[in-house]
């Protein structure tokens, strides 16, 4: 319990990014209510606002008239407790933000509404034809409400509100103006919680640990035995059976009345995960973002009043305030999404190892792939590594071949998408029945119109990008800002010809697949399909009953999936992203292939892999086809050493983003100068500036910067420069001090 009230006054840390606290009196009737850690509501420049106790004052030299009272603190909601308090204010000294923002992202958003058993849906009130007709109408003058009334279409009316805005890109206010034409009405939809309920179905056996399994539960279970923190990298390979590892320990962890969070990546957090947890331990909470927010707020409560003790959520379950926590596993943890983009921008699993350190918590880091970070803490000692280097229950790793697409005979003129012996593959495996998976990481039809004649690409009119064609919408899609676009009978460039489709995403794959093998069930498995959380459970569930043979798909199906029957598996351009203008391309190349491939041969039957591609020879596909993680870390780590990049370094990546080029140019400019000023300059270095590789995005011109700090002094004195500067933003101009980034676009 926080400690409760010993003063007259508080401070509050507000969600605003102004690095200090602010002092409120204690009304009395609060007085002896408040506790450490408490959401209170206060006044702020004439507003309402929510904020967090934390800490008491006897007295303070803030002038009495300028102190105005707390207005408001509900009871019902517990108080943080005061490790997650301080953890809260050490993730904002890293990543540069107010302790109040850190607060806030401890709290589920739903807490505030936690009554409501309905959503906000939209409906339709013309018939869908009517509907279609007038979206075609409205295209040319109100692409935005065409853009809406195609996509509700698309995923069935009615369909809730954040889901239509999420896969629009759009504000609320043009569904408002099609509510007030009479073309749609909001409607409330009742809840439903699939999610979880999914989730209890599943049963997850206690297996016979394998030795290699028995081995690495023993270690962790020593450091859990003697309460100390501790940090352990569990290497194992693909199929290796670490989520039996996790279990063990937690059964341990549990025994000893400690609590444990678990976080797992958010696309990997299917109900066949969440039900190996929910069927060993009764006490288990879910914290995803895909349950409504009365369950998210029910399952948060249930954490905070310690009624769960064992949490497994995605990025933001970091912040469970889980009663004494002995454990905190991130599995998968070399993955990017770990990283939140928004403020606080933090790393989930940098905090893990936090938290774990203020909590006196044993974590564990579990990857087949582990990111180089990682690596090299464990290399240097700071985490144990930990090694599970063969498939469980006598399963063998999957053999890889690689395809080298240059060879390929052109098919009218340009690389076919699927090489003859990836086709003959697949006919064999259809022909005794075992399935097939084809990975390739980008949705749409092709992702460039390009124009024969002049040599352009369609670009979206408000960013600096392609646009995607997409088949079956039969649109041209920005995949930046959502715009959609019909597909240009002539070159708006030289006008003379009709561009035509360059390259290949899921829709042609599956089209050429259809085609191909007619008797096929075939399933696609992209963002586009799985719009809604339902039939991604759907069409895995099939998947599992070997309803389908053929599963195509983006990233979505590289991960932890578990389907005994998948003996191939085909990656149809392995070379996507490798040249993405990121140190961490070749990283993430490997990691995903090597996920991928993982996907194959996990029953009884060998599994095949094949890789398509035309960099055969490139470090990642090469040592991934040869499932070499070593040999391929030893590389990176060489390139990355040289070239002073993390985890030889820590970066600090500063965007402008500016509706006026000029202006946005002056800034990063001035700021970059200031920067290059600092001492001792030895312990940094800053790269650019330069126009961002993502140039404009919503009109906004983007410009970066990129400091590479050797010491911790240094990257302590960056942060603490560049901190206040997220507050300068204004409508025009905004500054993004993105620190550990993962992307450099
Ligand atoms: P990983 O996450 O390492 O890729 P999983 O944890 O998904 O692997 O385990 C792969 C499969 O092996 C799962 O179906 C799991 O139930 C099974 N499994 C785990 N441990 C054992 C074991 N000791 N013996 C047999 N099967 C096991
Ligand atoms: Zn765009």
């Amino acid at each position: 319990m926080g400690a409760r009230d010993k003063g007259r006054y508080v401070e509050v840390a507000l969600n605003i990014p102004v690095f200090r606290e602010f002092t409120y009196s204690i009304p009395e009737e609060l007085q002896g209510r408040l506790a450490l850690g408490s959401q209170v509501t206060v006044w702020f420049h004439g507003r309402r606002t929510k904020g967090f106790v934390v800490r008491f004052l006897e007295h303070t030299d803030v002038p009495k008239e300028r102190i105005r009272g707390i207005l408001a603190f509900d009871p019902h909601l517990p108080p943080l407790p005061p490790r997650l308090l301080l953890f809260a204010k050490r993730l904002a000294e890293t990543y540069a933000c107010s302790w109040g923002a850190a607060l806030e992202a401890a709290l589920p958003g739903s807490l505030k509404r936690k009554n409501v058993r309905t959503v906000q849906g939209v409906d339709l009130v013309m018939t869908q034809d009517e509907a279609l007709e007038l979206s075609e109408e409205l295209e040319e003058k109100r692409e935005k409400q065409a853009r809406i009334l195609r996509h509700l279409l698309e995923l069935c009316p009615p369909v809730p509100l954040r889901t239509l805005l999420q896969r629009c890109g759009v504000s609320k206010s043009p569904v408002d103006t099609l509510v007030r034409q009479g073309v749609l009405k909001m409607v409330r939809l009742p809840l439903e919680d699939e999610f979880l309920e999914q989730s209890k179905r599943e049963v997850a056996p206690r297996h016979e640990l394998s030795e290699a399994q028995e081995r690495a539960v023993d270690k962790v279970l020593a450091s859990v035995a003697c309460g100390e923190n501790r940090t352990f990298l569990l290497h194992g390979v693909t199929g290796s059976g670490k989520t039996e590892v996790y279990l063990r320990i937690l059964e341990e962890v549990r025994e000893k009345g400690r609590g444990a969070i678990i976080l797992v990546p958010e696309i990997s957090l299917t109900p066949q995960t969440c039900g190996r947890f929910l069927s060993r331990f009764p006490d288990v909470a879910v914290l995803h973002s895909s349950l409504t927010d009365a369950t998210r707020a029910r399952q948060w409560l249930r954490v905070a009043r310690g009624d769960a003790r064992i949490v497994v959520g995605a990025r933001s379950a970091l912040f469970a305030p889980v009663k004494d926590l002995g454990l905190i596993v991130v599995d998968e943890e070399h993955e990017s999404s770990f990283k939140q983009q928004q403020v606080p921008r933090y790393h989930a699993r940098e905090m893990a190892v936090l938290r774990g350190e203020l909590e006196n918590a044993v974590v564990v880091l579990g990857s087949a792939t582990p990111s180089l970070e990682s690596w090299q803490r464990a290399q240097d000692g700071f985490y144990e590594l930990v090694e599970l280097p063969k498939r469980v229950g006598g399963g063998r790793m999957p053999r890889v071949l690689v395809e080298d697409m240059r060879r390929e005979k052109p098919y009218k003129g340009r690389p076919p998408v699927i090489s003859k012996r990836l086709e003959i593959l697949m006919s064999e495996r259809l022909r005794v029945r075992e399935q097939v998976l084809l990975f390739l990481n980008r949705r749409g039809y092709s992702p460039v119109l390009f124009c024969n004649l002049c040599g352009e690409t369609l670009q979206c009119p408000n960013c600096e990008v392609s646009m995607t064609w997409h088949s079956a919408r039969g649109r041209l899609v920005c995949h930046y800002c959502m715009r959609e676009m019909r597909h240009p009978d002539v070159c708006p460039t030289c006008k003379a010809s009709r561009p035509v489709t360059l390259g290949a995403g899921t829709e042609r794959v599956e089209d050429w697949v259809r085609r191909r093998f007619p008797e096929a069930v075939v399933a696609r498995m992209d963002s586009d399909t799985m719009a809604r959380r339902e039939m991604y459970e759907k069409v895995l569930g099939a998947f599992r009953e070997r309803q389908i043979d053929i599963l195509i798909g983006t990233q979505m199906i590289a991960k932890g999936l578990d389907f005994p029957d998948v003996t191939l598996v085909g990656v149809v351009a392995a070379d996507v992203g490798l040249f993405q203008p990121d140190f961490r391309a070749s990283e993430r190349t490997f990691q995903l292939l090597a996920q991928v491939a993982g996907r194959a041969g996990r029953g009884e039957k060998e599994g095949l892999v094949l890789f398509q591609t035309m960099n055969p020879a490139s470090p990642a596909i090469e040592k991934a086809s040869r499932m070499d993680y070593r040999g391929f870390v030893e590389e990176e780590r060489t390139h990355r050493r040289m070239l002073f990049y993390p985890p030889f370094s820590r970066l600090v990546r500063i965007i402008v983003e500016s509706l006026d080029a000029q202006e946005g140019r002056k800034r990063i400019d001035a700021l970059t100068g200031e920067l290059r000023a600092l001492q001792p300059s030895e312990d940094f270095d800053v790269l650019g500036p330069a126009v961002a590789p993502l140039a404009r995005i919503r009109n906004r011109y983007r410009f970066h910067s990129l400091v590479k700090c050797r010491t911790q002094e240094s990257f302590v004195e960056i942060r603490r420069r560049l901190a206040p500067f997220e507050a300068k933003k204004t409508r025009k101009l905004r500054f993004l001090i993105d620190v550990d980034p993962v992307s450099m676009l």
